[in-house]
Order: C-alpha cells, then sequence, then structure tokens
C-alpha cells in the first residue's frame, strides 16, 4: 500500500507537502529523489516506497509560491464531451469514443496566479487531471489505477473562436499562454475517498458556475487510461484533462465569457483549489 501524500512544485523542486508545511523531496532523501518533479514521476514506486521512510522536518511556504505540480509533461491529454449534460447543453451526441485533443504543454500555469485574456469569447471549464505514474501501453480500464500518480485540479481554459476556427482548432484554442492551470499538488489515489466519484466546480467572483460529480463522467478515469494507451504509450507525469461538466459561458443564453477584473476559483472535491485573477491580454 502506497503512503498518501501530497506532492507539490516549490520553486521547480519537488515537495512533500502537508498542513504544516513542504519537505523538499531532494533533502529528504539525501539526492536520491529529485529535484524535479519529472524525476519524481519517472521513478513513482521507488519515490513512493521511499518516501514512507523520509525524517524530515516541513518548512512553512505559502500556497502562492507553488507552480504546476507536473510542470514538463511529455504528453498533456484532454477530452471533449465526457459528460453527459455537457454534450446536451453543447448540441452534440454523446460519443462512442472519447474525443481527444491535447493541450501543448507550454500553456501549462500555477494555481494561484493570472490569466490573461488574448480575446473576449474565453472561457472556463474545471477539470479532474490525471497524473500518470507508470509507463501504460495496452492497459486494462481494472489495472488502470495502478499506473496513476495521482489527481490534481486542472481549468481547460478555452478560446472559443479559435477552438471553432476552420472546422475544429480545439488543441490551440486550448493553448494560449497560461491556459492550463493545474495544482495546487498531486494528491495520491488513496488519499482520495472516491476517486471515480469526486464533487467538481468552479465560480466567478463567488457564483458557482459548474457543479458536478465525476461519477457522470461518461468515459471514467480507468476507461480513458485502457483507451488511450491501446493506441499511444503513457508517460510518468504525462497529464489527461479528463473533460468538463455542464456549466460552461459559450452554452448560456446570452453567452458569457471571462472578463479582466474577475476571480476564477476552480476546485475539486478532497483535491483542493486553484485561484485566478482574469486580467486584460496584451
Ligand atoms: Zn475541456
Amino acid at each position: 500500500m502506497m503512503g498518501t501524500m501530497k506532492l507539490g512544485n516549490l520553486d521547480g523542486r519537488a515537495v512533500l507537502v502537508s498542513d504544516v508545511g513542504a519537505i523538499d523531496v531532494a533533502h529528504a532523501s539525501a539526492g536520491e529523489f529529485g529535484p524535479s518533479l519529472r524525476s519524481v514521476y519517472d521513478r513513482w514506486d521507488d519515490f513512493t516506497a521511499a518516501a514512507l521512510a523520509f525524517d524530515a522536518v516541513p518548512s512553512p511556504f505559502v500556497p502562492e509560491q507553488l507552480g504546476p505540480p507536473s510542470p514538463d509533461p511529455r504528453q498533456v491529454f484532454a477530452i471533449g464531451l465526457n459528460y453527459r449534460a455537457h454534450a446536451e447543453e453543447t448540441g452534440q451526441d454523446v460519443p462512442d469514443v472519447p474525443a481527444t485533443f491535447t493541450k501543448f504543454p507550454s500553456c501549462l500555469n500555477v494555481p494561484f496566479g493570472e490569466i490573461a485574456l488574448p480575446a473576449d469569447t474565453v472561457d472556463w471549464e474545471v477539470e479532474l487531471v490525471v497524473v500518470i505514474g507508470r509507463d501504460a501501453s495496452d492497459v486494462a480500464a481494472t489495472d488502470a489505477w495502478d499506473h496513476v500518480a495521482g489527481l490534481t485540479v486542472g481549468q481547460d481554459i478555452s478560446e472559443r473562436t479559435t477552438q471553432m476556427a476552420a472546422g475544429r482548432q480545439f488543441s490551440l484554442g486550448k493553448s494560449y499562454a497560461g491556459f492550463g492551470p493545474t495544482g495546487p499538488w498531486v494528491v495520491t489515489v488513496d488519499e482520495v475517498a472516491d476517486p471515480d466519484d469526486l464533487a467538481l466546480g468552479c465560480s466567478l467572483d463567488g457564483e458557482t458556475v459548474q457543479d458536478a460529480r465525476t461519477s457522470d463522467l461518461i468515459f471514467p478515469v480507468p476507461e480513458l487510461i485502457a483507451r488511450l494507451s491501446a493506441i499511444v504509450t503513457l508517460r510518468p507525469g504525462d497529464l489527461i484533462f479528463t473533460g468538463t461538466p455542464s456549466g460552461v459561458g459559450v452554452a448560456r443564453t446570452p453567452p458569457r465569457f471571462l472578463a479582466p477584473g474577475q476571480v476564477l476559483e476552480t476546485w475539486v472535491e478532497g483535491i483542493g483549489r486553484l485561484r485566478h485573477h482574469i486580467t486584460k491580454g496584451s
């Protein structure tokens, strides 16, 4: 049984996070693991076994110092139309395979910071994000959770005009700088009560605009890993944005989009909460 833990990114260094502070992984392991997050995911099984024996005093930190918990993934997968009510609100049929695109890794953003708007049709999408912890190739759904390092919170920020240009440009429209906030940390699966049934949502200036549960996913996490790994090899540190529930701005009458000055808060039960100030892009 893996030890329960939260793994964070403090100044580019892997840290174990608790209520009382952060433990630097490289220091606590005398250099065996870390300091980069990538190096920790690449040896996830060894790391989780060794971390149980770390004997170090946590140092205080402020969450606003945290970076993305997997800052340089080799691959970022994202899934569209993966909640029934969201497929309905956008007028699309429920897909019979996961509708997959990428968020290019250069769009990853910190868990507490700013999102700059490049246009006036930018939308919010709360998502549960999976962080891979073992190479996964042709993995059965029943074995899929064994290949997950943990879960984190994400926003699949989407510029709807670019997204729908020239037919479909999902990967570009969702990859402007700052459009991929994740964090505040990665929570190991055994720390989450039921990883297949978590409340998630987001709010604008305190008004809840999305509020759902991951039990409503059309393709749940194990099924996504099975379907994706049948085609590509998933690598440690890779991210899967698992899709957004209903309540996005573009599907409203009239449509609503993010505006400078707003505060966007994003949460997943048992994992944590992100907070971003919306600013005007240059
Ligand atoms: Zn999305």
